[in-house]
């Protein structure tokens, strides 16, 4: 039987034999992924906010011209158009920004797609050198971005603006710190109080940081919920940590918004110049490993930039070169991890899991590069080619075997956000020919709870095309007990941490017991995650858990050792 394992049709080969010449050297100061004909399909955040402008002021479907220089536009259309497909180009235009000025840059485009509708193309840009060093000179005064719309304070374009400044060589600046602040729970605040009490909040936050500081000190706010202080003369420990303490104390006082009330605190990373890094970009980085730190550690912290997080930072770099090339060369394939019903231990299913198999690296975490993926927008390529991938491997063994094995394909939260997704979905299982009510679509309780009403709609459609949704990592994430109810679930997964130590945690127990009657009650099928001893097996199966999945019964394999293990008889199908 066929096998589907690496990139298929969708993202090509490079043409020749000689090894890709490396595409993308360092990260582009702007990204965005477009159709041939310049409409823009993704554009990163962080380049928008790099020209000056709202997250929100361009985005899917959007001209990319509106961007470009008059004088910049047929050039640019004309490379899109010729490196749709295979190629890649080189150019150079300026790129207007939100303040009206424009920035020469360098631009790559590089064909990365296929052909005909589902052709795409990555537009990079870097700005030049001799620009950047003159902005720098200029100190940047002549074109200084505006201020932020709501709050009055500078913002992200600002700060990166001056980090060059402050850290340019040669500049007198005897060592300042860098405070990265993310505001926990704001979301829930959004949701829950509406957007106007969201606003009042980030206000509130503004207001509350300002009086802290001194006059030299510097509020910026940096992101929709995030603020960057820059604290002058702050250059240890010492100086900065007392500046945290009174900043996390203040953030933590209930905010009065109207009728009501919210608590929040923050998460914060620190970095401090010299000694962390001794450019501005890369302080900026180090404050930012700091916050992922801070929240990674369960929020509501600070965190200090740490060299081993200087380590990780540079893996992160280099593996986000690399992931472009991987996506040319097809390095990724799909592995599947067998679920098995709890009272016969037959197979109902797999749960698709990705691999990036990077040559003389072996395979690397999807924990690793989804994530990266997810921020530089082309998990909508590895998402897409997943979710094609396992439909037809899945249907291929539902035809050989005659049976009805469920495909659980993961979904990233900004998948899940693309307005094409139900288009996707739908072409996978009428090209794959999988029966709809085979695919199963794991999202995560953050991924719903983001927009209710919006995940609600798009839940109905799905729904419609006949596939089930599964709630993934269910209990680590915060979900309102109204939705879970109004949602069109079909399936909740009950999170490995729950399951790890369900033999001698009293509290775990419960939390699994809870689970599985709020299934039972809203009529939900539970497979229960990361199942490694009988012992667990047992009291899951005593409890009324209805599907299995871990190392005890199968762990994740490539498709032809599923292949050889079910007709080998090793784990056998569910009729
Ligand atoms: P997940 O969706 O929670 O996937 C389950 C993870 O638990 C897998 O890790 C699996 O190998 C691991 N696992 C399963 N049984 C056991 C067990 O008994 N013990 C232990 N210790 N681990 C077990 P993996 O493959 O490394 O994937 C990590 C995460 O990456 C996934 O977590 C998922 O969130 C994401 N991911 C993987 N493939 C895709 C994909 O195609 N698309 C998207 N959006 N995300 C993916
Ligand atoms: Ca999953
Ligand atoms: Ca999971």
């Amino acid at each position: 039987m066929t096998t589907i394992t690496g990139i298929s049709d969708r993202v090509p080969a490079p043409a020749g034999k000689a090894a890709p010449e490396r595409l993308l050297d360092r990260l582009a100061d702007f990204l965005a992924r477009v159709r041939p004909d310049g409409r823009i399909q993704f554009v990163s955040a962080q380049g928008l906010d790099w020209l000056g402008y709202e997250a929100d002021a361009l985005g899917k479907g959007d001209p990319l011209e509106d961007l470009l220089a008059p004088e910049d536009q047929a050039p640019v259309r004309q490379a899109l158009t010729q490196a749709a497909g295979q190629g890649r180009l080189a150019l150079s235009a300026r790129l207007l920004r939100g303040d009206g000025t424009s920035v020469r840059v360098v631009c790559r485009v590089l064909g990365l797609a296929g052909t005909g509708a589902h052709a795409e193309c990555l537009f990079a840009a870097w700005a030049l050198g001799e620009v950047k060093a003159g902005l720098e000179r200029h100190g940047a005064r002549d074109d200084e971005p505006a201020p932020d719309g709501l709050t009055g304070l500078p913002t992200r374009a600002w700060l990166m603006a001056r980090l060059a400044e402050l850290t340019r060589p040669g500049a007198a600046q005897p060592g300042f710190a860098l405070l990265h602040l993310d505001l926990d729970g704001f979301h829930k605040v959004n949701d829950a109080l509406g957007h106007d009490a969201g606003d009042r909040l980030l206000v509130e936050t503004a207001g509350r940081l300002k009086s802290l500081l001194r006059a030299s000190d510097q509020v910026i706010r940096s992101g929709s919920d995030e603020f960057a202080l820059l604290l002058p003369g702050a250059s240890d420990e010492e100086a900065v940590l007392p500046v945290a303490r009174k900043v996390m104390a203040a953030l933590q006082r209930p905010f009065i918004l109207g009728a009501g009330q919210a608590h929040l605190s923050a998460s914060i990373g620190i970095a401090l110049y010299p000694e962390h890094a001794q450019d501005g970009t890369q302080l900026f980085k180090c404050a930012d490993v700091a916050l992922s730190a801070a929240k990674r550690e369960g929020r509501r912290r600070w965190c200090v930039y740490r060299r081993e997080g200087s380590e990780a930072l540079n893996r992160r770099l280099a593996l986000e070169e690399a992931l472009y090339d991987a996506i040319q060369n097809g390095e990724f394939e799909m592995h599947y991890q067998p679920i098995f019903r709890a009272s016969t231990r037959e197979m109902a299913g797999v749960e698709a899991l990705m691999r990036w198999n990077r040559p003389g690296e072996g395979f690397v975490s999807p924990a690793e590069f989804i994530p990266l993926a997810e921020s530089n927008g082309l998990i909508g390529f590895l998402g897409a080619w997943s979710l094609r991938a396992s439909c037809h491997q899945v249907a291929q063994w539902n035809a050989a075997w005659d049976t009805r094995l469920r495909a659980s394909v993961n979904l990233s939260p900004a998948q899940f956000r693309d307005g094409d997704l139900v288009t996707k979905v739908r072409e996978a299982l009428t090209e794959s020919g999988l029966a709809p009510a085979c695919l199963s679509l794991e999202l995560t309780e953050g991924a719903l709870m983001h927009d209710p009403a919006e995940a609600e709609a798009l839940l109905l459609q799905l729904r419609g095309l006949g596939a089930g949704i599964s709630v993934d990592d269910f209990g680590t994430g915060y979900s309102s007990l109204a939705y879970l109810k109004r949602f069109p679930l079909s399936t909740l997964k009950i999170d490995r941490s729950f399951v790890q130590d369900l033999e001698r945690d009293a509290n775990d127990l419960a939390i699994v017991s809870a689970i599985l009657g709020l299934a039972q009650a809203l009529g939900l099928h539970v497979v229960a995650e990361g199942v490694e001893t009988e012992a667990q097996w047992a009291v899951l199966t005593d409890k009324g858990c209805d599907l299995i999945q871990g190392y005890l019964l199968g762990r994740p394999v490539n498709a032809q050792t599923l292949h050889d293990k079910v007709e080998g008889g090793e784990w056998l199908l569910a009729r």
